[in-house]
This record gives structure tokens, sequence and C-alpha cells, in this order.
């Protein structure tokens, strides 16, 4: 009822927020349903990925952005059935293996992780591709991104700005498989503040010297870039080794037991690799043309067009009483039932 009235109010003082998040494509009507503090739409005759949203009103999320912006905000927020395995993410200083543990990971795993691609502005090494190892971009494009909410954490390490979009964690959830992202440790802080439940894991070079060592025998840096690594690195580490932020420290001497480790922790020790990937999504089919309404924290979808096949009738409950997330990122944790025809249950 709040959410009610706080509705009404805008629009009696005909406030035109500031809508974040990417927007549902338009479609050939749709349903809603007040729902706590957002809006859930129910999109008609849209597929079946595409048919829930939340339109946030009053959540955690748009509140900070209310105050961050000064103005009124909302925020779209795409809904998914069933829920994701928490993402992983790696720090550590440059040059002490994050990205060699992560490759090695993604191609013992591969159809159990994905990894998040960064954006970032500094320039591409010879190897790396663009949209596989980062989103290599412009800084002033980069800022703008920034300012219009595109990343859940952005920050400058050793003089070029970095950042993770929104976008490039949940496309590896939304294909079923858990995320990792390798950041610096001012990342996993802003991570570790956002909606986003992570585990953090970080990775600890043997010693100084074997740290220079190996950034030195990579090859990727001239003497300045190595030397500003360097600096950064003994920052990283005390605040790495300090910081709440960490759930996990690995020290990365050995890179096989190093490695076992990781795996052990993960839960990965003994886990036979062939496995067939973790459950896709399941799929709702919401009837074309219907009618929505709420009993506490069940939504019924109940089909109201006449003369359809016995399929197309049937109601679905769901359940929204676990979401997860939330704007700037998908709302999961959404669950559903077919509950027959509206003519079987009267
Ligand atoms: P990061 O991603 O943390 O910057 P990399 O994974 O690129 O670091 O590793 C830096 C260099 O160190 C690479 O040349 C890699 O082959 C090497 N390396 C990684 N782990 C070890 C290890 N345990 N022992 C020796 N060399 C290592
Ligand atoms: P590199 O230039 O060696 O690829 O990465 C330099 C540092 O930037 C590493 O510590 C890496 O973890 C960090 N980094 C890479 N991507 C991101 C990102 O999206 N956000 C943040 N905060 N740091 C990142």
């Amino acid at each position: 009822m709040e959410l009610a009235k706080q509705l009404l109010s805008l629009a009696k003082k005909r406030v035109h927020p500031t809508v974040l998040g990417t927007k549902p494509l338009s479609c050939n009507g749709h349903s809603a349903v007040l729902f706590e503090n957002r809006i859930l739409v129910l999109k008609k005759g849209s597929k079946s990925d595409d048919q829930i949203w939340f339109l946030e009103v009053d959540t955690e999320y748009v509140r900070q952005q209310r105050k961050k912006l000064g103005t009124e905000v909302v925020a779209w927020s795409k809904g998914v059935i069933g829920n994701a395995e928490k993402p992983i993410v790696i720090s550590g200083p440059s040059g002490v293996g994050k990205g060699t543990l992560i490759s090695m990971l993604m191609k013992e795993f591969p159809s159990m992780f994905g990894f998040s691609v960064s954006h970032t502005t500094r320039a591409p090494r010879n190897m790396e591709k663009d949209g596989v190892h980062y989103h290599f971009t412009e800084k002033s494009v980069m800022e703008k991104e920034i300012k219009s909410g595109k990343f859940l954490e952005f920050a400058s390490v050793h003089g070029n700005l970095y950042g993770t979009s929104v976008e490039a964690v949940e496309v590896v959830a939304d294909a079923g498989k858990r995320c990792i992202l390798d950041i610096d440790v001012q990342g996993a802080r802003s991570v570790r503040a956002s909606s986003l439940e992570a585990i953090f894991i970080f990775v600890c070079p043997p010693s100084m010297e074997e740290l220079e060592k190996r950034l030195r025998d990579r090859g990727t840096e001239t003497e300045e870039q190595i030397l500003k690594r360097l600096r950064n690195a003994q920052a990283e580490i005390e605040q790495g080794k300090s910081s709440n932020i960490f759930d996990f420290i690995l020290y990365n001497d050995n890179l096989e037991e190093c490695y076992d480790r990781l795996k052990k922790l993960l839960g990965l020790d003994g886990f036979v690799a062939t496995s067939p990937k973790s459950a896709a999504p399941r799929e709702i089919n919401l009837p074309t043309d219907h009618s929505v309404s709420k009993i506490d924290d069940k939504i019924i979808i109940s089909c109201i067009s006449s003369g359809l096949d016995k399929e197309s009738k049937n109601s679905i409950m769901l359940d929204v009483s676990s979401l997860k997330g939330g704007a700037p990122g998908r709302t999961r944790g959404l669950d559903f039932q077919v509950i027959g025809s509206m003519d079987q249950l009267s």
C-alpha cells in the first residue's frame, strides 16, 4: 500500500524519474502487479526468457541512486527463474598468477565456469583479443558508461580504468555457468558492498622477489609499468591480508599445489570434469492473454482467453518469496508451478 501511495504522489506531482537499467523491449501489452518495493511486469507474447521484469521503485539500490543523483529514480531488472551459483572474485597483485590459475580452472571445467570480461582503457597486449580478455575501450566512453550505471564496479588501477559491467557477470550466469571475476582489491571491496553475493579469494606471492621475477619474465610490461605495478603490489598485499573483504587467502608458490588448493576450496577436488553442466535455467510459458493477481508472496497468472487448447489455458503460480539480486543486475530466485486451468480449480 505504501508503494501505491508513493506512486500516486509521484504521478500527481508529474515527476518524471530517471530510469536506470536495461529496459525491456516493447511488446504487445503487459500486466503488472505491485509487490513490496517494486512492480512486477509480465510481458504478453514475448519469448520465454524475456517475460518477467521488475521495475524497482524503492529498493536499496534505488534509494542509493536517488541519493547519489539527487533525482527520483526507478530501475529495471529482468526476472530469472532459478538461482545462479555464487560468482568467484579473485584478486591479487599483478603477476602473482591470477590469470594462470583462472585459465587452468576454465580449461579443466569449461562447462562449469565463465569469465567476466572486464572493460579497460589500457592497450591490448600482443595475444589479447577484444571481447575475450577485455573489452578495450576509450577513457571518455568508459567514463560516460560509468555515469549511466553500466558498471557493477570500476577502479583506477596502475594508471588505467578497469571495470566490471553488470552485463559481463549476468551473461555468464544466464548461460548456467559460475562467473569468475579477476579484479583488483578496490573492485573487490565494491563488489562486497553490492547486492552480488560472491566468494572472495586473494592470491599472494611467496615473496616480492618472486613477484618481480614473474612480472619481468612475463615480458608484457615496460620497465616503467613493472615498477609501478611492484610499487602498488605492497599496498595491495597488505589490504588483501588485513581487510575483511576476502574469504580465503591462497599462496601461489608451487603452481600445481596452489591450483589444487583452489579446487579444494571450491569443492572441486575429486570432481569428475566430464560431468554434465549444471541444470539449464527452467523456462516459463505465460499465457499470452492473462490476468495477474497477488496472494501473499505468490503471483497467480490466469489465462483469460477462451477457446484455446488446454496447455495454453493453464494458470501459473509464480513464487516470489526468495528473490535474490535485483537492479542493476537480474532478479533471480523466482520459482513457478503450473496449477492447471482456472476451470479445473473452480
Ligand atoms: P596475473 O594474472 O596475476 O597478473 P599471470 O597469471 O599473468 O599473473 O602470471 C604472471 C606470470 O607468472 C606468468 O608468466 C605465469 O606463467 C607465471 N606464473 C604464474 N604462477 C606461477 C607459479 N606458481 N610459479 C612460477 N610462475 C608462475
Ligand atoms: P592487467 O592490466 O594485468 O590485465 O590487470 C591489472 C589489474 O587490474 C589486475 O589486478 C586485475 O585484477 C585488475 N582488473 C582487471 N579487470 C578489472 C575490473 O574489471 N575491475 C577492477 N577493479 N580491476 C580489474
